[in-house]
């Protein structure tokens, strides 16, 4: 019995352990820039769930989260914002034009009236075939580790992909609507899994991109 209960504290161990991703890859060229948009900010809180939790915070706790892995792992990182403040779309769609990324990602929550629905959903740019490839590749990422819900993707005409020069992908980490995912963002293990997911879809978008660029 004592057996099975250290065997547990040390499953919950190597959880507590799986959840950093300490993996480093260093041969990421300098050129290669991943630019991270936190949506919302400041004044404009995004959605906010029925227990106070406020889009504009998870989608900010999450790209701090998944800087520090794609530096770690040899990317180069920018972020439209790295605080509590507001940037209008326009302005992050200056500051993509004037940096010229490898990949912008901007990150989301979703919300909807149907509080049961949960999981991921993304949208890319319908003309640009790297942004479906990056797109295709983070469902593979997370249906292999299967991790969170898979909504799937869409292309979309928002102003944020249509006028980034950069293969782009907006995310939906979750649903705040979902009392229990709305929870479950809040938990930084969580974010630090989403991040993973981001990350290692970064990871092979580079390899492939690197390897038709040979
Ligand atoms: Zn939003």
């Amino acid at each position: 019995m004592k057996y099975l209960i250290l065997l547990g504290f040390l499953a919950s161990v190597s959880f507590i352990l799986n959840c950093q991703d300490n993996q480093t890859r260093p041969n990421v060229s300098d050129q290669f820039v991943v630019m991270i948009d936190p949506a919302h900010g400041g004044p404009d809180p995004g959605f906010i769930s029925s227990n106070w939790i406020f889009e504009k915070d998870i989608v900010l706790q999450i790209t701090k989260k998944l800087a520090s892995q794609l530096e770690k792992g040899g990317f180069k990182v920018l972020l439209t914002r790295s605080a509590d403040h507001f940037l209008s779309i326009q302005e992050r769609i200056q500051l993509v034009k004037k940096i010229r990324p490898a990949v912008f990602i901007s990150l989301h929550t979703n919300a909807t009236k149907d509080s049961s629905k949960q999981g991921l959903y993304t949208y890319y740019q319908a003309d640009n075939p790297q942004s479906i490839l990056l797109d295709s590749l983070f469902h593979t990422v997370n249906r292999e580790l299967a991790f969170m819900s898979d909504n799937g993707s869409q292309p979309a005409s928002f102003y944020i992909l249509t006028q980034s020069p950069a293969p782009s992908l907006m995310i939906d980490v979750g649903y705040l609507s979902n009392p229990a995912e709305s929870t479950r963002l809040t938990d930084s293990c969580f974010q630090e899994q989403i991040a993973r997911v981001i990350h290692e879809a970064l990871v092979r978008y580079h390899s492939q991109v690197a390897t038709a660029q040979k």
